[in-house]
């Protein structure tokens, strides 16, 4: 099923929750709303179930208008944090009783199944969900995994026309959610059916999504795939919001003869920096660039004109594994450098890094990305 929403607006009292959402979320694909606490993601999936009504515009199901449709004729999957098992029913008993409850007169389904199909269906899931060992058990004798497999497993046997996921993974333990969240893409890549997923976590989405929907404060700030978010943000919040680590940032000025780095006033940005922002008449603004992008700066080699060269002190340093984490202070701005290097730092010493004019994001002062 193809979803499009149509400058999708809801207002709660004074509060605009979302404002004018107009996306389209391919059929078959796994869609990741992404965003802070208040974002109005649970809003826009509300909306979407039909269990909130929008303030203005429109829900489509492929072509057709169901805005006015009622959450139980959509035929929709909606997955929450809890979604408790009747306990005194076996997996199979949990699983069969969704159909049996099925209700007539969906808009996209219009019958009810006998029990010899109910049984052939809840063999089917059992196995697609490789839960036949766990068939005459109860929830209690289940793992907390195993307990939420089944539960999406009674979504999973209805074969909706869309699975909407409202961070289901968001108060359980990392193990399991790394688990699940496998678990979860796995599932789409065998039924197929489109998928919306809620999540406030970027590395989440990231390793979810083959589509992400950036909301803050009920807009949208970027669509596209993980790497399109990564590599190209539109704006200085998708840079900060997506990546392990947000991105650096250093305010820069410009004049028609040179460009430098606010903070020490005596940084010169690279001439081909320069003439870019010239052609867009820029005259101040923030560059951007990774903790990633950082090189610590070669003695043996000469500085190239297209890099620019910081003279940091290191201020704390923390070992992830086989990464370093390093804060710099440049000039009274904290930077974060990220290397694989084995070599030790100290905290108060120097350390000059190297930045390649390829890796600089720039940003307007109205925190747009410029180029
Ligand atoms: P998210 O799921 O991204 O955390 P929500 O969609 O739940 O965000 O909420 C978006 C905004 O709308 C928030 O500011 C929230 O406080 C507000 N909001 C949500 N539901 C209601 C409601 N029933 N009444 C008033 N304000 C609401
Ligand atoms: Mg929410």
């Amino acid at each position: 099923m193809k979803i499009e929403t149509k400058n999708l607006t809801k207002i709660y009292g004074k509060k605009i929750a979302l404002n004018d959402i107009s996306v389209t979320i391919p059929e078959g694909s796994f869609t990741v709303i992404l965003g802070p606490s208040g974002s109005g993601k649970t809003t826009f999936l509300r909306i979407l179930a039909g269990l909130l009504y929008p303030s203005n515009g429109q829900v489509f199901f492929n072509e057709n208008n169901i805005t006015d449709i009622p959450a139980n004729k959509r035929n929709i999957a909606m997955v929450f944090q809890n979604y408790p098992l009747f306990p005194h029913m076996t997996v199979e008993e949990n699983l069969g009783f969704s159909l049996d409850s099925q209700r007539e007169g969906n808009l996209f389904r219009r019958r009810v199944f006998t029990s010899s199909e109910v049984q052939i269906k809840v063999d089917e899931t059992l196995e697609l969900l490789k839960l036949e060992e766990h068939r005459n058990k109860y929830p209690s004798q289940l793992s907390g995994g195993e307990q939420q497999r089944v539960a999406i497993g009674r979504e999973v046997i209805r074969k909706p026309v869309v699975f909407l996921f409202d961070e289901p993974l968001s108060n359980i333990d990392a193990r399991l959610r790394y688990e699940m969240r496998t678990w979860i893409r796995k599932l789409h890549d065998i039924v197929k059916t489109t998928m919306v997923y809620v999540t406030h976590d970027q590395s989440e989405a990231l390793s979810l999504g083959d589509n992400i929907i950036l909301l803050n404060e009920g807009e949208i700030t970027q669509m596209g795939s993980p790497e399109n978010l990564y590599d190209d943000p539109n704006q200085k919040f998708v840079a900060q919001f997506i990546g392990n680590f947000p991105m650096n940032f250093l305010q820069f000025k410009s004049s028609k003869n040179t460009s430098y780095l606010a903070l020490d006033e005596k940084t010169t940005l690279p001439k081909k920096l320069l003439n870019e922002l010239l052609k867009r008449e820029i005259t101040e603004g923030e560059i951007g660039f990774r903790a990633e992008s950082i090189r610590e700066v070669d003695p043996d080699k000469t500085i190239e004109e297209n890099q620019i060269v910081l003279e940091c002190n290191v201020v704390d340093s923390e070992k992830i594994l086989d990464q370093q984490v390093l804060t710099l202070d440049f000039s009274g701005e904290n930077l974060i450098f990220v290397t694989r290097t084995k070599k030790k730092f100290k905290i108060n010493q120097k350390l000059s890094i190297l930045l390649h004019t390829e890796n600089l994001y720039v940003f307007t002062r109205d925190n747009k990305r410029a180029f």
